[in-house]
């Protein structure tokens, strides 16, 4: 029998449970899941930053840690954690990422606050370049950045990103290490899907968002802490940039005073440009105890000196 531990928050048990039964017995495991196992008699630990859990030390003999969320920086830092950290990498993530996205690109590159503003019987044709025309620029080229720019190239945008690790993406140009500069340079929507490590936080400052073109927009739906609040603020009521659109902050929920609710220019959208589905992830986290009870290596592991 293994004893899996489920560490989220208690509203998250009744949209699991089923799920992560059903994909255990596919998976062929003997699994005993449970809210309140005794800490030491806990193989697996699925786990969420807003559980409770704060010190990985009574888990004596747990083997893994399976984090429901594909980002990390509340978890990765703790030092009682000992045994390997798994991130959330499932289907359902991503296709709600790649949707949420999309949509945002083709809001701000068609225009369509515009028309659904001006509804005041003038004629105005002002018609949208072509995507070909549109550089849009992913800042992140993992899971999800990936995902995502392989559906802008699908729709024909002049994609650019950057990661870490030189990528071969097709119809994306890639960019890696020290070119962050150049890859920023000129583009017109720019995506924030980096992690938020030590290296990534305020990514986004004053000097990189002169960069952008001129009426730029950005989408940050990776975390707020890449984003230097006062510094976007700066640009967009300087007027270097356009628009943006918001989904993640440096303190959720946004507070009701905070500036972004009320600026013009600035779209909120309230963490959740995607969300860890219950059915795919459960198949995540059984093939990872799977893999694990059978002496592979996990699947997803968090590099602890890389922070993602
Ligand atoms: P991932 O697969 O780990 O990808 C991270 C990407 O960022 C990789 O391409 C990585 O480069 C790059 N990167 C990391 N540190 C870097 C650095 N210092 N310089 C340059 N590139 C760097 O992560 P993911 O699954 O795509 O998720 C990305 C983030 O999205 C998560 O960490 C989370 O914060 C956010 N997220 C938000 C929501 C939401 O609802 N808003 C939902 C899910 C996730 P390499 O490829 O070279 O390693």
């Amino acid at each position: 029998m293994i004893n899996v531990f489920f560490a989220a928050a208690p509203a998250r048990w009744p949209i699991y449970e089923d799920a992560l039964r059903k994909a255990f017995a596919e998976a062929g495991l003997t699994v005993d899941l449970s809210l309140d196992h005794a800490p030491d008699q806990v193989d697996y630990i699925i786990y969420a930053p807003n559980s409770g859990v704060t010190d990985f030390t009574p888990f004596t003999r747990a083997k893994a840690v399976l984090n429901l969320w594909a980002g990390v920086e509340n978890v990765v830092h703790d030092e009682t954690l000992n045994i390997p950290l798994a991130r959330m990498v499932e289907t359902g993530l991503t296709d709600g990422m790649v949707e949420w996205v999309t949509a945002h690109v083709l809001r701000h590159h068609i225009g369509i606050d515009t028309n659904l503003r001006r509804q005041d019987g003038v004629w105005r044709q002002e018609v949208p370049p072509l995507a070909k025309d549109r550089r849009v620029t992913i800042l992140g080229l993992g899971e999800l950045g990936a995902a995502c720019a392989k559906m802008l190239v699908q729709l024909k945008f002049d994609v650019r990103g950057w990661s870490r690790s030189a990528k071969s993406i097709e119809g994306v140009h890639c960019f890696s290490g020290d070119e962050l500069d150049q890859a920023l340079t000129g583009t017109d929507i720019l995506v924030l899907l980096l992690p938020l490590t030590p290296a990534t936080e305020d990514i986004l400052n004053a000097d990189r968002i002169a960069l952008l073109a001129k009426g730029a927009v950005v989408l940050n739906p990776g975390r707020g802490a890449l984003i230097d609040d006062d510094a976007l603020l700066a640009a967009l009521d300087s007027g270097h940039l356009k628009h943006a659109t918001l989904d993640v902050f440096r303190t959720e929920p946004l507070p009701a005073d905070h500036p972004y609710w009320s600026h013009p220019k600035v779209t909120v959208t309230p963490h959740v440009a995607s969300e860890t589905r219950a059915e795919t992830s459960s198949q995540t986290i059984a093939e990872n105890i799977r893999r694990a009870e059978a002496g592979l290596p996990l699947l997803h592991i968090v590099d602890r000196d890389r922070a993602y």
